[in-house]
């Protein structure tokens, strides 16, 4: 099987590098959002979408151009990626029109907030450096080794610093399927009280994750400083300033976040082979009742865990599936199978049928186990 994979390191450019880094980005954006302008004013008088080779051909006369003339300075590859990561954005909306999900027209970049720019190739890698064209050799942080062929390398700035993030591709043997056995099971509910709620085996044995540090310990300063940015006059000076400061906030987070979630898979996949879990569409439907901010924050860090369950397992030929296509967990008795609704801020799972009592989320893990193990079962593997 094809395994691919991400590999994100901090850059250690030198101050020409730098600035380099950010010149290639302030290309990228200067041609995704001239490029924006003129599709949506296509869009806007005739309804219909420019191509990407009408929009990459024109590259060459602006390069000609006095005014654009130092486009030529930049790696032509990273410029065609940026107008084709525009068309990429068209193609999403244009997508979501037909299936009539709500589209999200595609949205000009500002700058600043997330500078980047992307390599399609000519990218190596030589022990702790990477040779990025036309910048040259940059001395990157190592944390782990790179697995695979690299394929795209997008550097991006978070914060202050840059970082250069690797898609690599792989081609591995298939690993043979776990048998399916219940005491090799784990059923897993999110939830805001706790950030996981487990129980594994056919004895049900409940594991409580309590919600990660970062949760709290940065949400007030992330409150003070949204609130601070949604009182300034927006893309003014002072609005671009506050909105530094948050995305600073937001790549913390996003760092921990990352960290908690490879950590708590990992150890779940090793000591399981079959993981249930309720499902990354339907996470985000929980409890509404919390405030935005926080709910966020969640919402960010169940979809990073449960992507990582998700790659892991398939990594190590374990079964991974989502119960929630099926049926609402929360609703059901893991003791007798009833069903009704349980509201909110009920706690506690109490079954009309059979009395049985029981911590909701647990009982929504314990069904979502039960669910998956019917789903195996049915789909034949073998037993
Ligand atoms: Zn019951």
């Amino acid at each position: 099987m094809l395994l691919k994979k991400g590999f994100k390191f901090r850059l250690d450019p030198t101050q020409g590098q730098w600035e380099l880094c950010a010149q290639f980005a302030g290309a990228s954006r200067f041609l995704y959002n001239r490029g924006l302008e003129q599709r949506k004013a296509i869009y806007e008088a005739e309804g219909r979408s420019m191509t990407y080779f009408a929009q990459n051909n024109e590259l060459v006369s602006l390069k000609r151009q006095e005014a654009t003339s130092w486009l030529q300075l930049i790696h032509s590859q990273v410029l065609q990626q940026a107008l084709k990561n525009l068309d990429t954005a068209f193609q999403n909306f244009f997508q979501n029109v037909k299936s009539g999900k709500k589209p999200g027209f595609p949205r000009f970049k500002c700058k600043g907030l997330r500078d980047s720019f992307r390599y399609p190739q000519g990218v190596k890698v030589d022990g702790t450096s990477v040779y990025l064209p036309k910048i040259g050799w940059v001395r990157f942080r190592k944390s782990r080794e790179i697995e695979g062929a690299i394929k795209q390398t997008t550097i991006c700035r978070e914060g202050d610093h840059w970082y250069v993030a690797f898609s690599t591709e792989q081609e591995v043997p298939t690993p043979a399927f776990a048998p399916i056995n219940e005491d090799k099971a784990v059923g897993i509910d999110v939830g805001i009280k706790h950030f996981a709620t487990m129980a594994s085996g056919s004895a049900h044995i409940p594991t409580y994750v309590s919600n990660p540090r970062f949760f709290t310990k940065h949400l007030p300063r992330l409150r003070v400083l949204a609130r601070r940015l949604s009182k300034k006059v927006k893309f003014g000076k002072n609005w671009l300033k506050a909105k530094k400061q948050l995305s600073k906030l937001y790549a913390r987070i996003k760092r921990c976040r990352e960290d908690f979630a490879h950590k708590l898979s990992t150890e779940i996949v090793k000591n399981h082979d079959i993981i249930c879990v309720e499902g990354l569409d339907i996470a985000n439907l929980l409890e509404k009742s919390a405030r935005p901010l926080s709910r966020a924050i969640a919402d960010a860090s169940w979809r990073s865990f449960l992507r990582c369950l998700q790659y892991k397992a398939k990594e190590r030929g374990k079964h991974f599936v989502e119960t929630g296509r099926f049926f609402p967990s929360t609703q059901i008795c893991s003791a007798c199978g009833a069903n009704q609704k349980i509201g909110l801020e009920e706690r506690e799972y109490r079954c009309p049928s059979c009395a049985m009592s029981m911590d909701r989320d647990l009982n929504s893990a314990i069904v979502e186990k039960a669910a998956g193990m019917s789903v195996l079962k049915a789909c034949g593997a073998t037993p």
